[in-house]
């Protein structure tokens, strides 16, 4: 069947794209220009995706990823769409945050959602959520909390616009657009069922265009962080401490388009806790040689002393197994070191 993928030249997707493809599912991605359609395409094969796999893969230019009419002739003959295309970037200033991470993420949200129901081979829209939708971060540390998928961030559009700082209204911007989706097909009749996924820090090798680690993603700057820190420096402080592997939740975007749902479903994806102290000592005993991360207090975890999140339904229901952070890592590490010519 025919999978839409919007925001296919981004670090999830391009893993979303090639598990899709690796499976028979046949991809359209929506990118911003034609450039970025040939990048991926070519990122992908560099990262072994197979010709006639690739053959599977077609683009579509959506300049303006809130054009209900664009979206919906792009989803014309899918079954399903997975909607990745949101501004995770920490660069906008407060002045801008409704332009650029509000109205983006809300209105993408809501066409998607839309674009679907005007399709009648639509059976399942999938929503890029994340854990930002479900914790609340202006409770701290919560030591013993366990996050579930019944739990909400109960942050607002008005409090993303009004954020003070851009981590705030970036979470605001996740919880609003699934809040969306949710109104969405509470308020319509749809024919697909509605399946949003809610992933924590997502780490791993990167197979998307990226030329250089100026244009890192946001969550993988995370791991850079630690690794480029100097052995000499310190460890920065942890945030937001639960991770997943950009490898399996790619597997979970692909599982939740055939699960036998009855219902609208919504799915916590995390690995599990992590500490930016486990990152460097995972990268100080993989790569003795190459690495650059300082030792900290080896062995401290402090992301035992925060909240943390249960993805049992995940496993449960999907069939998931989850990658262990030195699985993760130090693949990624190796490609960073490359990058940074260490
Ligand atoms: P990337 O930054 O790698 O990719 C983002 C994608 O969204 C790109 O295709 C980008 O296109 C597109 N995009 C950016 N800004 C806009 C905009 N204003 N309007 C439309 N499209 C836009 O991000 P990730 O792969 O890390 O994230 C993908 C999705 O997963 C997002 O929805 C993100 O919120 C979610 N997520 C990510 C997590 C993580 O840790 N990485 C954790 C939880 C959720 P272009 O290149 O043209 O700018």
């Amino acid at each position: 069947s025919l999978v839409l993928v919007t925001g296919g030249n981004g670090f999830i997707a391009a893993h979303c794209i090639a598990t899709l493809l690796r499976s028979g599912y046949k991809v359209r991605a929506t990118v911003r220009s034609a450039e970025k359609g040939d990048s991926t395409r070519e990122s992908l094969s560099a990262a072994c995706v197979s010709v006639s796999d690739l053959g599977g893969l077609e683009f579509v230019v959506v300049p303006d990823p809130t054009d209900l009419q664009r979206l919906s002739s792009a989803l014309q003959d899918c079954q399903a769409v997975l909607h990745l295309a949101s501004a995770f970037n920490y660069d906008a200033v407060p002045a801008e945050f409704e332009e650029k991470l509000m109205m983006p993420a809300l209105k993408g949200t809501q066409v998607v959602c839309e674009a679907a129901a005007q399709q009648s081979t639509v059976r399942r829209v999938v929503i890029m959520s994340s854990f930002a939708s479900v914790y609340d971060a202006s409770l701290g540390l919560q030591p013993g909390r366990v996050y579930t998928e019944e739990d909400w961030c109960p942050l607002t559009y008005e409090d993303g616009v009004n954020a003070s700082a851009v981590p705030i209204a970036y979470r605001a911007s996740k919880v609003v657009a699934e809040r969306a989706a949710w109104d969405y097909v509470r308020d319509h009749q749809v024919n697909y069922q509605l399946v949003t996924l809610c992933p924590g820090m997502v780490f791993g090798k990167m197979i998307h265009p990226i030329s250089s680690l100026s244009q890192l993603n946001a969550s993988n700057q995370i791991v850079w962080g630690v690794l480029n820190a100097g052995r000499d420096g310190e460890i920065p402080p942890t945030k937001a401490p639960v991770w997943v592997d950009v490898e399996d939740l790619a597997e979970a975007s692909m599982k939740v388009l055939s699960y036998p749902a009855t219902s609208h479903d919504r799915f916590l994806v995390t690995q599990a806790s992590y500490d930016t102290q486990e990152i460097a000592d995972v990268v100080r005993a993989q790569l003795p040689d190459r690495h650059q991360a300082p030792l900290g207090e080896p062995g401290n975890r402090l992301a035992h002393t925060h909240y943390s999140c249960d993805s049992s339904k995940a496993q449960r229901v999907l069939g998931l197994k989850f990658k262990g952070l030195k699985e993760s890592i130090v693949p990624l590490a190796e490609q960073l070191y490359d990058m940074a010519k260490l």
